[in-house]
């Protein structure tokens, strides 16, 4: 996010946050302020506790769903809530066991380790991993050539968390070895709009209900992005309007940085024109529309697709994906009956 200063005007014009400056700033620490997706806060807490009661490390937990619905906020929550560290990693990082290593053998009892990106392990840093979760206990080479010789270490007792917005590509061997398996669902307005009204308290912003509701509604389900368009709609109401932000400012700040009206982004409006414009509304085959788009198919069904389907824009059907009459109505677009004449 680019960074401008504005010499002479009031202080808290100046836009000196960085992105993960911000991010710490509002994201929940305990799973008391962590908002939605009820069934798995409540099932973690009983986890949590429980492991808490007896002493134990919390069973390894697996995350799944689409970027920016709050996996890495539940892995600090996790960690805080068990008083223990967390320790943040990803798939693509540990290119060779030994970067797996020096991680597991630094965690201390009760530990958090977070690996993002966990579908991106490579084969044998994933192996190696299998003993590390399974019996705290890795092997480690020492020397090379023909007096190399490995060691067993015992590990502390860990908790490992892994992240993955693709589950489809995990191994079923890795997929088997977490206890606690987590998938994260798109959030309801009214939910976004609570974590919108909290993020505005914590930044001391000032914001009304409906203006709240408004930013939540085109936020395509999604904490990251409704935190990002509340910080982009809080300029426009310093420079253009009074400080506050209310319904008027939200809309003029969501038009001028031309948002979705129904919160799509641009591979959402591309699959949709894709399925109307070449072909015919559908139905099509998930890998035609992966083709015609330029996105791998399984991305578009594990993370496109849910919220497309959930806000009733694409059918699934046995025949293939289809478009729905929300779908055309969104591009401006009068959908075609069966013989060819319009509606
Ligand atoms: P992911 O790891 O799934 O991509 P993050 O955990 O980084 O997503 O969440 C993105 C942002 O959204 C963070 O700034 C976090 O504060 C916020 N967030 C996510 N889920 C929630 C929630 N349930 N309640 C409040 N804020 C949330």
């Amino acid at each position: 996010m680019g960074k401008f200063d504005i010499m002479g005007v009031d202080r808290n014009l100046r836009n000196t946050e960085s992105d993960s400056e911000f991010e710490n700033r509002i994201r929940p620490q305990e799973l008391g302020s962590f908002a939605g997706q009820d069934k798995i806060v409540d099932n973690l807490r009983v986890f949590i506790k429980a492991a808490l009661m007896r002493g134990d490390s919390l069973d390894h937990v697996l995350l799944h769903g689409p970027p920016g619905l709050g996996k890495t906020t539940l892995a600090n929550i996790i960690a805080h809530e068990m008083g223990a560290q967390l320790k943040v990693t990803s798939g693509p990082v540990l290119d060779k066991p030994g970067d797996l290593a020096g991680l597991l053998t630094n965690l201390g009892a009760g530990d958090v380790l977070f690996i993002d990106e966990i579908h991106r392990l490579s084969p044998i840093v994933e192996e190696y991993l299998y003993s590390a979760m399974e019996d705290f206990k890795i092997d480690i080479v020492l020397d090379k050539g023909p007096s190399a010789r490995s060691i067993q270490i015992e590990l502390a007792p860990f908790t490992l968390v892994g992240a993955t917005t693709r589950s489809g590509l995990l191994t079923s061997p890795l997929r088997a070895r977490f206890g606690i398996q987590c998938h994260l669902e798109y959030y309801d307005a009214p939910v976004l709009a609570g974590i919108v009204k909290r993020s505005a308290r914590i930044l001391d912003i000032a914001i009304d209900d409906d203006a709240a509701v408004e930013i939540a509604l085109r936020s395509r389900g999604t904490p990251r992005i409704a935190n990002s368009l509340l910080r982009r709609v809080r300029d426009f109401a310093m420079v253009k309007g009074e400080g506050r932000i209310d319904l008027g400012i939200t809309r003029i700040a969501l038009q001028a940085l031309n948002i979705d009206s129904r919160g799509l982004d641009q591979m959402d409006n591309r699959i949709l024109e894709t399925i109307i414009e070449k072909f015919k509304g559908g139905p099509v085959g998930l890998n035609t529309i992966a083709t015609a788009v330029g996105e791998e198919a399984g991305t578009i069904e594990e993370v496109y697709e849910p919220f497309l389907i959930k806000e009733g824009f694409l059918k699934r059907t046995p025949r293939g994906r289809e478009a729905t009459e929300l779908a055309y109505r969104h591009l401006g677009l009068t959908p075609a009956s069966d013989d060819g004449l319009l509606f």
